[in-house]
């Protein structure tokens, strides 16, 4: 098993222990991740106080239960008007704490937050408003399906879109009438720390409490404690090792979850793709984020007529990319690796692959001479199962290139992977687009393009086999966050009392009956079902009358 599979439990640094007054008081030590500059420390919320923070979020909870949706729609209009209002500022936040670039800040994490917030206020309404469903076999009965808040939802979140990740957790949740206990992560507790205002500010202007959410920071212990706090309900977005923990953790008060976990994406180039497409479509799908992506194409799955052509113009582009400290105004292609401990992983990787003979056409080698974390676009190809890179999860600037020679074996190839994210299919003939993506075994599949599947908020996105289950956005995402209860009234109040006692001895018989008169197919067969229970009907009758 590989170490993303595992999950990392180790930390950013060491968490230090401050002497306080009130007790012992953990904190992380922050730094640019881009530069390695101290950003200071950020207080921990310690496990012991998790319980207190949910049970704060209870009684928040109650009022904004009661909330109108026009309310609810307020809120998250003042989540993206801060949003849009203050993009500069927050940018400038992600880019220092994530080493990312200025594009990436803004197209990857302000502009899915406003698309996300823009879906929810027009049709969260929708889907949650009550439902009338059919009433069946009960014609005097009406029915319909309310869909109720299930209380304080816990988000634990990892690192690689610091805002993103924390507003996109909170907002269906929040929609659906929830309080939201959000766990960030830590590797990015200096910007996460300062996106709480993002929703205090909204609360507060609609006259909501602030702990209706609240953005918790810490380290594992203390999403640990969150999950054994007894919370309604987990979305969990992380590792696959931690995905588990989790899991075992949230059986003990019987807590669904959703495990929106680890990826391992193939995207696949047929010979007939428009090559310019088919080439920024993989360096988009593999490098944007610098890989640090859980839909990254790590894998492209190249056919052979047009490998060659393919190959050269990639590694033409890839080879060119700028690489450094991000500033405004485009300066650098990539920026840095966010979390000291992935780059090890990235490297390790890596290095392993090129021991056991993979051929490297970009990169490959960790800059040293810079004091972030850099490590530089990198394309290996010429790989081999025995490779740990070929099935773990990189998360990071690594494509791999694979040769294939049809439409099979590159389906065979794309679902030799024990993760099933997303997945994308390069080619300009639709009907194979499409007969492809239905092969593939993925959450999502994108024909022509990369990663839009997550931008279409209508479509649910999650994953299958060890990439998780559940799924964020869409209606089934929104939905996820309550409880579909089910309420059956009268259409019209039936006067005659059922009389089901004392039992009868043709009860039986015109049961029996009564089912073949409603389910059999015929209508031969519900006639004389019909005549058969007016005739032990009036039997019964007299029988009951001599009886009395
Ligand atoms: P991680 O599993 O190390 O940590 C995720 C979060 O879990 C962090 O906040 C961490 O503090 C917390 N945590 C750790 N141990 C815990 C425990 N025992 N109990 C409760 N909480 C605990 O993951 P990471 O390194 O932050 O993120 C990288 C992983 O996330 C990759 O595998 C990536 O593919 C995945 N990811 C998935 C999606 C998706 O939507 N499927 C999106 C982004 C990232």
């Amino acid at each position: 098993m590989n170490s993303q599979l595992e999950g990392v439990v180790q930390k950013t640094a060491a968490p230090k222990e401050n002497a306080s007054t009130s007790g012992t008081i953990q904190s992380i030590p922050c730094f640019a991740a881009a530069t390695g500059e101290s950003l200071g420390e950020v207080a921990v919320l310690s496990p012991d106080k998790v319980k207190d923070a949910v049970a704060r979020a209870r009684i928040a909870q109650k009022k904004w239960a009661k909330s109108t949706f026009k309310q609810r729609r307020a809120v998250l209009n003042h989540i993206l008007d801060y949003v849009l209002e203050h993009a500069d500022e927050l940018c400038e936040l992600i880019v220092k704490d994530s080493g990312k670039t200025y594009e990436n800040a803004l197209l990857g994490e302000v502009m899915p937050i406003c698309n996300k917030i823009k879906w929810l206020t027009k049709n969260a309404e929708k889907h949650l408003k009550p439902e009338s469903v059919g009433s069946g076999i009960l014609m005097h009965k009406k029915a319909r399906i309310e869909y109720c808040p299930l209380g304080v939802v816990a988000c634990i979140i990892p690192w690689n879109y610091p805002l993103q990740n924390i507003i996109s957790s909170l907002t269906a949740p929040l929609m659906a009438g929830n309080a939201v206990l959000l766990k960030a992560s830590e590797q990015v507790a200096f910007s996460s720390e300062k996106f709480q205002i993002i929703t205090d500010q909204a609360l507060e202007k609609e006259g909501f409490s602030k702990d209706t959410v609240q953005i918790i920071n810490g380290f594992g212990d203390t999403g640990a404690a969150l999950i054994s706090a007894y919370v309604d309900k987990i979305l969990f977005i992380g590792s696959v090792g931690n995905g588990r923990r989790i899991m075992r953790a949230a059986a003990e008060h019987l807590t669904p979850v959703v495990m929106e976990l680890g990826g391992k994406d193939p995207m696949i180039i047929c010979e007939d793709a428009h090559l310019e497409k088919a080439v920024h479509s993989a360096l988009g799908g593999t490098f944007i984020n610098l890989g640090q992506n859980c839909v990254a194409a790590e894998r492209i799955i190249v056919m052979d007529g047009i490998y060659e052509r393919f190959t050269s113009r990639l590694v033409e582009i890839a080879s060119q990319f700028r690489q450094g400290i991000p500033t405004r105004g485009g300066n650098v292609d990539v920026g840095s690796l966010t979390s000291p401990i992935q780059i090890d992983i990235v490297e390790k990787l890596v290095d392993d692959a090129i021991e056991k003979g993979a051929t490297v056409l970009v990169g490959g080698k960790r800059n040293k001479s810079l004091a972030g974390n850099f490590f530089p676009p990198t394309i290996l190809a010429d790989l081999t199962a025995d490779m740990d890179i070929v099935s773990s999860e990189v998360f990071g600037p690594v494509m791999l290139l694979f040769k294939v020679k049809n439409d099979v074996e590159a389906v065979a190839v794309a679902n030799d992977s024990e993760l099933g994210l997303q997945a994308s299919v390069i080619t300009h003939d639709r009907k194979r687009g499409d007969r492809i993506a239905r092969e593939i075994q993925a959450g999502g599949v994108c024909v022509n393009d990369f990663g839009l599947c997550y931008v279409n908020q209508d479509l649910p996105f999650g994953g299958t086999k060890y990439s998780g289950f559940g799924v964020m956005n869409g209606r089934d995402g929104l939905r996820a966050y309550t409880t579909p209860k089910a309420i059956l009234t009268d259409r019209f109040p039936l006067e005659i009392p059922p009389e089901l006692f004392p039992v009868s001895s043709h009860d039986y018989e015109i049961s029996k009956n009564s089912m073949r008169l409603l389910f059999g197919r015929g209508i031969g067969l519900k006639i004389t079902s019909l005549f058969h229970i007016i005739k032990l009907s009036i039997q019964s009758r007299f029988e009951n009358r001599g009886s009395k």
